[in-house]
């Protein structure tokens, strides 16, 4: 077995450095207990880029991220670079690390523990014990497709956004997710339009073929309005749902939002191979940043998730994803998630207390 990872590590801008250095103090506790090494390599990305290297995704970054295991990252951007040009932006730094890692499957798990269903905007008995996996499709379709603006016969402005996938881009995002329902409840629901686009009905058309590789995975196909319907209405009925890029960037952010609480939200983005980028959803949260409050969950969750899909650490994924769990049934809270009667810890306060749980559950494992 291998017993040593790198971990590339970058912080980004505004509440970054802080909620990786607690998601980083986790991953250290783990590699200690387990007897392995995490080497940790830092580097720029985003706005803190932009100021020290002239660019949001200096080459270094890349070297550091193409030579690790995994890549943890915080978050980009902020108003001091809003006024950028394009290719000077923060955001265009995740863009191009997502693009040049080859980042094609993005994993969003929105998960609703009993003790946040308060969060939810939606009736505590539709959202309770919702536990849903969307895989998007992230480097494919009309996001890539070819664009182009043009004037009609008749003198109108008129534009063009292309479509395309190929049967290979369809059938590797279609593995990730039947190999996760595989780990899960064994659903997966393809999310599609097939009684309107063709490219829906050639990803319907190579889904039902892949599928006979999973005879223990239970496929079923929904068209994308119905979908998300279906997620306010019955969010209980999903396991995973796999779709393609745009489909995928809408459901996501659906299914997220059920739980309500932007800090908890964790995210994998993979590559072929057991390679990942892993960062919280949230962004970088100017408003908050440096005042040593921002909630570091959604970021320690992201490191779960780094463990289980990256290093195979299945079993140390579960246990830092319980005791976040067993630290908010507590009754601990950071501001976000505060009601208001008890005391919100500070970031670090609350690192600490997920690592002195994970402690205890790591010292039950071994
Ligand atoms: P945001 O997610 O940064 O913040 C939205 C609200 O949620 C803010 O009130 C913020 O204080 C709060 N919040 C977010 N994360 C939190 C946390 N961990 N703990 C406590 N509260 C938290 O979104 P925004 O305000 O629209 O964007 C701010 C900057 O972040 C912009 O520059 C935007 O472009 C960037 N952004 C980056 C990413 C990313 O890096 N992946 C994603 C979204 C936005």
């Amino acid at each position: 077995m291998k017993t040593t990872y790198t971990i590339a590590v970058l912080p980004g801008d505004g509440i970054g450095p802080e909620i990786v250095a607690e998601a980083v103090k986790v991953l250290s506790l783990v590699a200690e207990r387990k007897g392995v090494t995490f080497n940790i390599v830092h580097g720029r990305i985003g706005g803190a880029a932009i100021d020290e290297d002239g660019t949001p995704l200096p080459d270094e970054t890349l070297r550091i991220a193409k030579a690790a295991d995994a890549v943890l990252l915080g978050a980009v951007g902020g108003p001091k670079w809003d006024q950028n040009p394009g290719h000077l932006r923060p955001e265009a730094g995740l863009l191009g690390i997502r693009k040049a890692l080859g980042l094609f499957a993005n994993l969003r798990p929105a998960t609703m523990h009993p003790v946040l269903v308060e969060a939810s905007s939606l009736k505590p008995e539709v959202v309770a014990g919702v536990d849903i996996m969307v895989v998007r499709e992230l480097t494919g379709g009309i996001y890539f497709g070819e664009k182009k603006r043009y004037t009609t016969d008749d003198g109108k402005e008129a534009a063009v956004d292309q479509l395309v996938y190929n049967e290979d881009e369809i059938e590797r995002i279609l593995r990730v997710s039947f190999e996760i329902a595989r780990n899960r409840k064994k659903q997966l629901v393809s999310v599609d339009k097939a009684n309107v686009l063709e490219s829906s009905r050639l990803w319907r058309k190579v889904a039902d073929r892949i599928s006979a590789d999973y005879p223990d995975v239970a496929l079923s196909h929904m068209l994308v309005d119905s979908c998300a319907m279906q997620l306010v209405r019955a969010p209980k009925q999903f396991d995973v749902i796999v779709t393609e890029n745009m489909f995928g960037d809408i459901l996501s952010d659906q299914a997220a939002m059920l739980t309500g609480s932007i800090g908890m939200l964790a995210s994998a983005s993979l590559a072929e191979g057991s390679f990942g980028l892993y960062e919280p959803v949230h962004g970088s949260a100017p408003d908050i940043a440096g005042k040593g409050i921002a909630n570091p969950l959604a970021t320690i969750l992201s490191a779960a998730m780094l463990l289980r899909h990256s290093f195979g650490m299945e079993t140390e994924a579960t246990a830092v994803e319980q005791s976040v769990w067993a630290v908010l049934e507590a009754g601990h809270r950071t501001g976000d998630l505060a009601d208001g009667t008890g005391k919100a810890l500070g970031t670090v306060e609350m690192g600490q207390l997920v690592l002195d749980e994970l402690s205890k559950q790591l010292a039950n494992i071994s």
